[in-house]
């Protein structure tokens, strides 16, 4: 729904101020499918509505999951589509969103990559995936959002600007900051600009390999950014905010070695703002292997030997692609 579109609407119908506050509440709200079912709005209003705005960008076209992770295939207007996923086994109600429609990145083990890139999503599709899930499990609410998604949050600036915006603000869904996480794959001159933002929104990094060489060749962006930059990127965002910085670090049975272990220990540099997560590598088709068990291991005893910081994330919703790395829509 384009607010500004709204307003200008509901003067031009000569209605007071207080009526696009409450439609601009209810549409928040997560109560409701079409502006049919805002009962306390008139039905002449209702009907002038619903003949010139959609309530929703997104419409759903398949959902899939269990009681802790759930996917949803949503058709934007233009029939283009994306995924969204919900995961409900923390504190918190998390949903990861996609910032666009496939991805220009092509890193090799992710399956949006190999979609390749079609278009931005504007601010209002990524906060209506928000509001797809709200409305869905209604009373409960999303308390947290993870830009995780489809697509590269960095290279969709002003847009993912906006919509963080419209998360944050307390006339919007009013989530705070730091209950709001964005990955990048290492847009440096971006992580820089989000830095100098001054804001309390989480930040992680998708790093996969501290061995120059090898990051190219699975992560292309790493040719155009490469790990000096980037790690003078990260460092210059830690020392601005004060805040810890997540690396993701994927499990494969290529970037798991000893010395992987000692270049990513080199590249956190005791660093104690720098964390990492572990994640065993999801399969994905035509995608990298995930690491053995016993590589996993021992890859993390090199890193306790090398005092590097890291968690192992568990890995939800593998059984429906639902999990990092699987979300894609072009064969549903
Ligand atoms: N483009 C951004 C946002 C995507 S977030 C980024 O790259 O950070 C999705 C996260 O899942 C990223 O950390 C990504 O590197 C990771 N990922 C991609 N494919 C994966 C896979 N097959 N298994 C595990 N993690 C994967």
């Amino acid at each position: 729904m384009d607010l500004v579109k709204l307003k200008s609407f509901l003067t031009e119908q000569n209605l007071p101020e207080y009526r696009f506050r409450q439609i601009v509440k209810n549409y928040y709200s997560g109560r409701y499918l079409s502006f049919d079912q805002m009962t306390d709005l008139s039905i002449d209003l209702r009907s002038k509505l619903n003949s010139q705005f959609s309530l929703y960008s997104v419409s759903e076209e398949k959902i899939v999951g269990d009681q802790s992770t759930q996917k949803a295939l949503l058709k934007l207007i233009d029939n283009q589509k994306i995924e969204s996923v919900l995961m409900n086994y923390d504190e918190w109600i998390t949903a990861c969103v996609s910032s666009q429609v496939g991805c220009a990145l092509n890193c090799q083990f992710c399956a949006t990559g190999k979609m390749g890139f079609i278009r931005n999503l504007a601010p209002q599709e990524i906060v209506d995936q928000i509001l797809y899930w709200n409305q869905k499990i209604y009373p409960s609410f999303v308390g947290r959002i993870v830009f995780m998604g489809m697509g590269e949050p960095f290279l969709n600036w002003d847009n993912l600007l906006e919509s963080l915006k419209l998360i944050n603000s307390t006339e919007g869904l009013n989530i705070g900051a730091r209950k709001i996480s964005i990955s990048t794959a290492g847009v440096a001159d971006k992580i820089i600009e989000f830095a100098n933002l001054d804001t309390q929104i989480n930040l992680a990094v998708s790093l996969h390999s501290a061995n120059q060489s090898f990051r190219e060749t699975i992560m292309p962006i790493a040719k155009k950014y490469n790990l000096e930059e980037l790690k003078k990127a990260c460092l210059y965002y830690v020392s601005k905010t004060n805040r810890q910085l997540f690396f993701e670090y994927a499990l494969t049975d290529k970037n798991t070695s000893q010395n992987d272990a000692k270049l990513l220990a080199n590249f956190i540099d005791s660093h104690h703002l720098f964390f990492v997560n572990l994640i065993p590598l999801n399969p994905v088709e035509d995608g990298l292997n995930c690491a053995t068990k016993e590589q996993q291991e021992k890859f993390m005893n090199s890193l306790n030997q090398l005092r590097v910081m890291y968690s192992l994330r568990r890995s939800f919703g593998q059984k429906f692609s639902a999990a990092c790395g699987q979300l894609a829509t072009e064969s549903k």
